[in-house]
């Protein structure tokens, strides 16, 4: 299932998330329980979370008995995957490649990650260009300032 738009959830809501996604299915205790070494979170507060991932359309629910029953509605795969593109969104398209070499670099990585890193790189080489176009508003990079110096 595409994600439509893009995701806009908190670090509290994405703590909740994780906790979904592992258990699949999950009450508001459950969650709780989970996260209550890591958070110091009143029930009340979990429960406030909990109902802003539901109206963000993040969590779906079942009522089972007097209690409700919470799964993700987007997978994390794809939930990950709208917060880098939207990242990518945000920052010019010539500061791409150096934003994700960047993060290669301050990440720790077993070497079946590199190997994957390696083989995505070298199917990138076919595609690559010479120059990526900036694609930001006047004023919103450096850019333009570059080419009036050229
Ligand atoms: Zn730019």
């Amino acid at each position: 299932m595409a994600i439509e738009e893009k995701i806009e959830i908190t670090e509290s809501e994405w703590e909740i998330m994780r906790v979904v996604w592992t258990l699949e299915k999950a009450t508001s205790k459950d969650i709780i329980q989970v996260l209550q070494d890591k958070k110091d979170w009143k029930p009340a507060t979990a429960k406030t979370f909990i109902g802003r991932l539901v109206k963000k359309g993040m969590l779906n629910t079942e009522p089972k008995g007097n209690k409700y029953i919470y799964s993700a509605a987007f997978s994390e795969e794809d939930s990950v995957k709208s917060v880098t593109d939207r990242l990518f969104d945000q920052i010019c398209s010539k500061e791409v490649g150096k934003t994700i070499a960047d993060m290669i670099a301050g990440a720790t990585l077993s070497h079946k990650d590199i190997e994957l890193l390696q083989t995505v790189l070298d199917k990138k080489k076919d595609e690559a260009v010479d120059e990526v176009a900036c694609n930001c508003m006047p004023g919103q990079c450096k850019c333009r300032d570059n080419h009036n110096m050229n």
